[in-house]
């Protein structure tokens, strides 16, 4: 990171929840921190740091609850704390949030994005300099991934769902500042970056193009490393709609199998027509499944992820078996179960507007449930990656792999010299416990298969 001018050297720490979005935003106010010599501190308590900038979720009320809490702790270990609440909770609640002790400035989504109005509060002058920083971020110290923010909002309005009043409407950034920052990360160190957003398929859309436009333009990005050989590196969609993997976006995907990572996490919410209606989602259980067999039929064993919320209002016993099936007919490698938690300023705020509420008896019983269909389905799907090859991003003798799988690779197999990703072909990792019996994954480097190792093998 370029030096500027230092004017602090005060101590500053940051606590982020919530989702890859708010991470990248949280990276945006630190390098223009770091920039004006704050120091950073990790210390668990804060006491040691002079401000704590604490970029806030509101997702769902347990998130909330979070961050309002570690502000009371902070303010009461360290009195002297000063306080900073950013991100969408400070959006959708500054009342509540400016009442808690030790908290100084509450600052919106509209107000945190930009770090200059940020510096001024904190005392900071806009330094010239500062005007030939580059948008966006230079790394994310200490991951492997990235994160790379393509867009921000969303223009659609489902029932639950509060991110549209706290982040407005789709917005994307222009593909070129998007290519120039994946070189900036790459030559950090970074060898996956994470493409992340509210609503990244509709990426393009206020720019009068589309995220497969954007997938080509990254995919040619090539930088040179230290040994001028160019740095093998892949991009992973975050999460992205299924009803959006079409077109040019299915293509890219296709096209380029090791650059973009065959995993796709597409939030279904519901396995059941009437409840997603009830969301006030866009398709239906036929026209999801019908997208992942379009793109089942174009892309070697991808892997599927998605986000399940039980105990919608509405959501009895029959249409949470309708889930279940439409899971289990989806072949989802992992799923994320959340209970629904009505949000004040959506649709689904008064539940009785939509629907019978359900007994948190029942929505407890449904969440275990359908982790445990999903925990079946994960292994089902490892078991079927055997063979197959793969690419993993390593850390130590472990990494994960395009299809997001931990994967192990043995000592005697690591490359001889480091490397960051490494083609491997999956087998069953046998290695374990008598009593474990959960099916995990082994990585023999390609290469490897074809010489001497998989005679000695
Ligand atoms: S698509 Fe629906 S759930 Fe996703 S951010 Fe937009 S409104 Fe929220």
């Amino acid at each position: 990171m370029r030096s500027v001018s230092t004017q602090t050297d005060d101590r500053v720490r940051f606590v982020t929840f919530g989702c890859k979005a708010n991470q990248y935003d949280t990276q945006v106010l630190r390098e223009a921190l770091l920039r004006r010599g704050w120091r950073e501190t990790d210390r668990e308590s804060g006491s040691s740091a002079d401000l704590v900038v604490i970029n806030t979720c509101t997702v769902t009320a347990e998130a909330g609850r979070k961050a309002r809490q570690l502000a009371r702790r902070l303010a009461r270990e360290n009195p002297d704390v000063r306080i900073a609440m950013t991100g969408c909770l400070a959006e959708s609640e500054p009342e509540i949030l400016r009442e808690l002790p030790g908290v100084e400035w509450v600052l919106g989504n509209g107000e945190a994005k930009r770090p200059v109005h940020f510096l001024r509060e904190l005392g900071h002058e806009l330094d010239p300099e500062e005007l030939g920083i580059p948008a966006g971020i230079t790394e994310f110290a200490g991951h492997t991934r990235a994160f790379l923010k393509i867009q921000d909002g969303c223009d659609m309005a489902c029932a639950f769902c509060i991110i549209p009043s706290v982040r407005g409407p789709s917005r994307s950034r222009p593909a070129e500042e998007l290519a120039s920052e994946v070189e900036r990360l790459l030559a950090s160190g970074h060898r996956e970056i994470v493409l992340c957003g509210i609503h990244i398929g509709h990426w393009g859309r206020d720019l009068g193009t589309d995220l497969g436009v954007l997938l080509e333009r990254l995919a040619a990005v090539e930088v040179e490393g230290a040994d001028g050989a160019p740095i093998d590196w892949r991009m992973r969609l975050s999460s992205i709609e299924a009803t959006e993997v079409t077109g040019p976006v299915l293509e890219a995907l296709a096209a380029h199998p090791r650059r973009i990572a065959q995993h796709l996490h597409m939030p279904m919410q519901a396995g059941d027509d009437g409840v997603l209606r009830a969301m006030n989602r866009w398709y239906d259980v036929e026209t999801y499944l019908a997208c992942c067999d379009r793109i089942r039929a174009v892309l070697d064993r991808p892997a599927f992820t998605a986000d399940v919320l039980v105990g919608f209002p509405g959501e009895d016993e029959a249409a949470f078996e309708n889930t279940l099936e439409t899971v289990r007919r989806a072949q989802f490698s992992r799923l994320h179960v959340f209970p629904f938690s009505p949000r004040p300023g959506t649709a689904a705020a008064v539940p009785s507007t939509i629907g019978t509420e359900c007994a948190p008896e029942d929505v407890r019983e449904r969440r275990a449930r359908l982790s445990e269909v999903a925990h079946e389905l994960s292994q089902a799907f490892r078991r079927e990656l055997v063979g197959a090859r793969d690419t993993i991003a390593l850390e130590g003798t472990v990494g994960l792999s395009g299809r997001y799988q931990r994967v192990r690779i043995p000592l005697e197999h690591l490359p001889a010299r480091p490397a960051a990703l490494v083609d491997v072909e999956l087998a069953l990792d046998t290695a374990r416990a008598a009593d474990d019996d959960e099916v995990r994954l082994l990585g023999i480097p390609a290469r490897q298969r074809t010489g001497t190792c998989e005679q000695a093998c």
